[in-house]
């Protein structure tokens, strides 16, 4: 989970100051990692601590009063319901998979990922408004990369340019009475740091191909999604250049998604609502496919990890105000000491853990309860009971929360990252502040956070004769020795996502996971080493982290977050978001296939 910490490439440049308003640099860049691979992580380690731990000491606490309807996977026939593999059964289709499979197509795959790897697209914190700040040119340095690269992609679909460097293209369709199908990546990618260059096996904008791997910074995030879904429409039109699809198919690219998306998705999102539904009426798409999880082979099953949901996201600041004066002279406590006192106080009350039928993780734990042969059999039977009886969901909580590598999917973590006070060694500090980073619990929030954050603070601020006022509000007013007050920190609160359903009904998984499934069984192996396994399950998952898709609630209930790489394609496992970011040319072929395969399944599919 933080394995970028340990990376030592990754320093935080510099942090922001009381007043500043921006993030630090690096919490951007460690939520993206997150994001990007932790949900294949976890999916690994939570099969890998199961399938080891033979003895689960379970001291279960009560029902909780949670209820059973939430998942009702159990009505649907099995806990982690599969639908069959769906693959284009069309000649047309096995004359475009006998290109994709080609020696080829593989070099012009490498030529298409390497080229976009070269054109440098770093996104940075603080970055003012297009028009304003010089550094956005450099995405029409991209932009005229795809218009050279993608010639079919340009002449065939109406291209518009959303707050000047974001790109929607509408491919479309002959049927206009069908819900499109939005496909979503991002153009930018994390910078280097200077400091880093020499720790590359390659260099980092090189776009070097080994005969292996493609190497570069955003190889794999996202060029490798975005690169992946041009490279699979300009390869249909180049199969056939009257080719057209009954569904209309969208692509949407922003330019800053490693900075939170505020002036590429933000603008994308409010574009594509005023663009379709007045055509399709609210919830113009059928599906949205962005970033996300991947998949792997976890104790003896291949699983694909579908991002269906996300946490939420709010930064508290603390700050607590007190009086000067003269330190030869000081009270018990300075405003440094009471600060101390209100974060040890928070550190002491957790949030408690609240997992839910309807959590995302909790599928994946069904899922693999069901299908991995190697999970641990105790656990197994536990997660299969806790669908029907609350008190082994209870007691898979207790499990779950007492293991610091899944504590943070099943409640909203809490952690103080942030501290400042005091200006001079001889002077008491008049001000001191904390900010508490929280991610929001996909059963909670952003107020139940408010409430609960002022509540425990409340507590320790009467017991320390303070007053104290709440995002606004007064909430002990009588004299004391100093005032506390809570506040948001930042632009960036977020609600935990809405979940995308995923019942045996549900459209947009159905013709996503049989995609995933058919494009996994007749994917391009690499070697004998590949897994002899053809069979893959797909399941929700959940990301800790944001994509753009937090723009895009209103575009659609089917949001998955995924792209058809696995981490054994991957160079590193550290290599997102830091030095040696490379991936396999095979895997990107697939990727390709992936998209190239579902453009031509939603065709014939419900949506
Ligand atoms: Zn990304």
């Amino acid at each position: 989970m933080s394995l970028d910490e340990k990376n030592p490439a990754y320093h935080p440049e510099s942090l922001p100051l009381p007043g500043d308003t921006r993030p630090a640099k690096s919490s951007s860049a460690l939520k993206s990692f997150r994001k990007a691979i932790l949900p294949i992580f976890l999916l690994t380690q939570a099969f890998y601590y199961f399938g080891l731990d033979e003895t689960i000491g379970l001291t279960g606490r009560g029902d909780g009063g949670r209820g059973l309807d939430a998942v009702g996977a159990e009505a649907d026939g099995g806990l982690c319901y599969q639908h069959e593999p769906l693959w284009p059964k069309t000649d047309f289709y096995k004359e475009l998979d006998k290109v994709w499979k080609s020696d080829a197509f593989k070099d012009q795959a490498v030529e298409w990922l390497g080229g976009a790897v070269r054109v440098e697209t770093e996104s940075y914190d603080g970055m003012d408004e297009v028009g304003k700040d010089g550094r956005w040119h450099k995405f029409q340095k991209f932009h005229d990369y795809l218009e050279k690269s993608y010639p079919l992609v340009h002449k065939h679909l109406k291209l518009d340019k959303v707050n000047t460097y974001g790109l929607v293209f509408e491919w479309t369709g002959s049927d206009s009475s069908l819900k499109p199908l939005l496909l979503t990546g991002h153009q930018d990618v994390v910078p280097v740091e200077k400091s880093t260059y020499d720790a590359w096996i390659h260099p980092p904008f090189s776009g070097h191909y080994d005969g292996t791997y493609i190497w570069g910074r955003g190889s794999i995030d996202d060029k490798s999604g975005t690169i992946g879904i041009m490279s699979a429409v300009e390869s249909l039109l180049r199969a056939n250049k009257d080719y057209t699809p009954k569904r209309t198919i969208v692509l949407a690219f922003g330019m800053d998604e490693e900075v939170s998306g505020f002036k590429g998705a933000a603008h994308i999102a409010k574009y594509l609502e005023d663009t379709y539904t007045p055509k399709f009426g609210s919830s113009p798409f059928g599906l949205l496919v962005d970033e996300g999880g991947g998949y792997t082979k976890a104790y003896g099953k291949p699983i694909a990890a579908l991002g269906t949901g996300e946490k939420g996201y709010g930064d508290v600041r603390m700050t607590v105000k007190t009086l000067g004066g003269h330190s030869s002279v000081p009270p018990d406590h300075t405003g440094i000491g009471l600060l101390s006192l209100l974060v040890a106080h928070l550190e002491a009350n957790p949030h408690k853990a609240n997992l839910t039928r309807s959590n995302p993780f909790y599928s994946t734990l069904t899922c693999a309860a069901e299908y991995a042969p190697d999970v641990n059999t105790v656990l197994r039977k536990l997660i299969k009971a806790s669908a029907k009886s609350n008190k082994a969901l209870g007691l898979l909580e207790t499990f779950l929360d007492s293991r610091g590598e899944y504590r943070s999917l099943v409640k909203t973590t809490q952690a103080v990252d942030l501290i400042g006070g005091g200006i001079k060694v001889n002077a008491l500090p008049e001000t001191a502040f904390a900010v508490i980073n929280h991610r929001i619990n996909v059963a909670s929030s952003t107020e139940e956070l408010r409430q609960r954050i002022t509540s425990i603070v409340e507590e320790k601020a009467k017991e320390l004769n303070l007053t104290l006022s709440s995002f606004g509000k007064d909430v002990l007013t009588h004299s004391g020795v100093g005032h506390v007050e809570l506040t948001e920190a930042f632009d960036k609160w977020l609600e935990p996502s809405p979940l995308t359903p995923t019942t045996k009904s549900t459209n947009g998984w159905k013709v996503l996971s049989g995609t995933i499934k058919g494009a996994y069984a007749s994917r391009l192996k690499e070697s004998d080493d590949d897994d002899e396994d053809d069979e893959i399950i797909t399941s929700p998952s959940i990301m800790t982290g944001n994509t753009d898709t937090k723009y895009y609630w209103n575009l659609t209930d089917q949001i998955y977050r995924y792209n058809h790489l696995t981490e054994g394609d991957m160079y590193t496992y550290s290599g997102i978001h830091s030095v040696n970011e490379a991936l396999k040319a095979v895997a990107f072929v697939n990727n390709v296939r992936f998209f190239g395969g579902l453009m031509l399944n939603v065709d014939s599919a419900e949506l």
